[in-house]
């Protein structure tokens, strides 16, 4: 067992929490979403958190941990759903959230702080020159902009943008490494994708460089349709329709919106699907006409009500606030991660509605993959056992719609990142003694793990680019 007491000393003049309850708060996120990563993680906490202001006070903490054998698992705002700010091993969490602070905007771009949040960072960069972020997940009020990048994936604006996995969507990063010695890197080109999407597992990122694109006051609509499929077809032209300026597109199926969307449902009848859109204001008339021609009924406008009071924006309907929604009022929801890769993925989501029915409710995000657009889906489901919860699994891959699996805590079991030499390679530079989130990279931990044993990954290795 580590000497705490000797390390809170070497810390001093560090923020330092120690008492159990806040300790054990600020060491979860929302791996409940999943019933079988609730199981699994509920007893996790760490011993200390370490909340620094800067970036000298994380070489610090990280070098005591060092010299201590500590683990330290860096946590943002707390909101990833797959245990990933969860301390396995216990040890330190290290919160950026007091480092919040923009550095400098320019045209197209900005530098800032791991810890800001993301909405406030938006909110800074409109008022300075008029930009926000590229995209943005749809946790923007409560995620930071460094859980996002070595967390998350995409989200609203994906479909004009892509996502972190797209070159070019991370500018530069600054990452401390866990050595006795830590060393500050700068990363930029294909080195990002050594720690986008890594979980905090080689480098702690204390200065982000991210892409920005011109803000807008996005409206917020609803179109509704009697049938789901009508919604995601109209959702595909729409997607492909180049005049339109929008930053989000979400068809999502009964009953989902008339029974969870609590704040919209006066607005929303029983039994109706419903579109999720962003539009930019000066769209808004194209739109009008191209949802009249593909026979859309507009439901709600957020440029049309007396009053947003008390109603969420848009952004908080789509991506994972859906499933948080169900949960909210039937908490006997889960669900999945679907890709459905084009050029036929309104068949295939076609297919998968066939099969399942109302036991996994659709819910697609129109995105833009490959420079193609396509539909990944974040469908509920009806959860009833982990066995049934595999076989539903086992039937979206046998018919070509490969599943990120949201019910996995590792990074290459989640399918969204592939690991491999390169990753492996830069985990010894950057976290000799593997203390940075143990238990999250299994490449890590067995060292005769096959990289070709998975499918397809979201972000895909990097040996055959470097
Ligand atoms: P945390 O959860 O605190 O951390 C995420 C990971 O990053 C952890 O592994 C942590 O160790 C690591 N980390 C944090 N800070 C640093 C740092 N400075 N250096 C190195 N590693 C670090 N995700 C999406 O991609 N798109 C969505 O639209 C989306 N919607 C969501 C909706 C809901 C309701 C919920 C609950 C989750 C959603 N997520 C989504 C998942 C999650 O919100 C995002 O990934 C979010 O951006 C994480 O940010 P965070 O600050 O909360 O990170």
């Amino acid at each position: 067992m580590p000497d705490y007491q000797t390390i809170k000393k070497e810390l001093k003049g560090i923020a330092i929490e120690d008492n159990p309850a806040l300790v054990r708060q600020k060491s979860r996120d929302f791996y409940w979403y999943s019933p079988i990563l609730k199981a699994q993680l509920d007893s996790v906490t760490a011993d200390l958190i370490v909340t620094p202001k800067s970036e000298e006070e994380v070489i610090r903490t990280l070098k005591v941990a060092f010299a201590h054998g500590v683990p330290v698992t860096p946590r943002g705002g707390g909101t990833g759903n797959y245990g990933q700010a969860m301390p396995l091993s216990g040890g330190i969490v290290l919160n950026l959230a007091a480092m919040d602070k923009i550095k400098e905007i320019h045209p197209g771009r900005v530098i800032c702080e791991p810890g800001i949040i993301i909405a406030q960072l938006d909110k800074q960069t409109k008022a300075h020159s008029g930009q926000e972020l590229r995209f943005h997940p749809s946790t923007a009020q409560m995620a930071t902009v460094g859980g996002f990048i070595a967390g998350g994936s995409g989200g609203v604006g994906s479909i004009t943008w892509g996502g972190l996995r797209d070159i070019g969507n991370i500018l530069r990063l600054r990452v401390v490494t866990m050595e006795a010695e830590p060393r500050v890197l700068d990363l930029t080109g294909w080195d990002l994708q050594k720690v986008s999407h890594a979980y905090g597992t080689n480098g702690i990122i204390t200065e982000i460089e991210m892409p920005l694109a011109p803000a807008y006051d996005w409206v917020d609509v609803l179109v509704g349709y009697d049938d789901f499929m009508a919604s995601v077809r109209f959702s595909d032209a729409l997607a492909k329709c180049n005049g339109i300026l929008l930053k989000e597109i979400a068809p999502i199926a009964a009953p989902i919106p008339h029974e969870y969307f609590t704040r919209h449902k006066p607005y929303i009848r029983k039994g109706q699907s419903v579109v999720v859109l962003m539009i930019a204001p000066h769209s808004m008339d194209a739109f009008l006409a191209f949802t009249s021609a593909h026979k859309g009924e507009v439901i709600f406008r957020s440029d049309m009500v007396e009053s947003m009071k008390g109603i969420p924006h848009a952004y908080e309907l789509v991506w994972n606030h859906t499933t948080l929604r169900a949960l909210k009022v039937d908490p006997g929801f889960t669900y999945l991660q679907v890709q459905y890769p084009g050029p036929d993925h309104v068949a295939k989501v076609a297919k998968m509605v066939e099969i399942f029915g109302d036991e996994v409710p659709g819910h697609l995000e129109f995105i833009k993959f490959d420079g193609q657009i396509q539909c990944s889906g974040l469908p509920l489901v009806r959860y009833t056992t982990e066995e049934r919860l595999e076989e539903i699994i086992r039937i979206h891959q046998d018919h070509g719609c490969p599943i990120f699996n949201p019910h996995r805590y590792t990074l290459e079991e989640g399918g969204m990142k592939r690991t491999d030499k390169v990753q492996l390679a830069f985990k010894h530079e950057t976290d000799p003694k593997g203390l940075l989130n143990p238990g999250k990279m299994i490449a890590w931990e067995n060292p005769d793990f096959d990289f070709n044993a998975g499918k397809n990954y979201l972000f895909p290795g990097l040996a055959s680019v470097m």
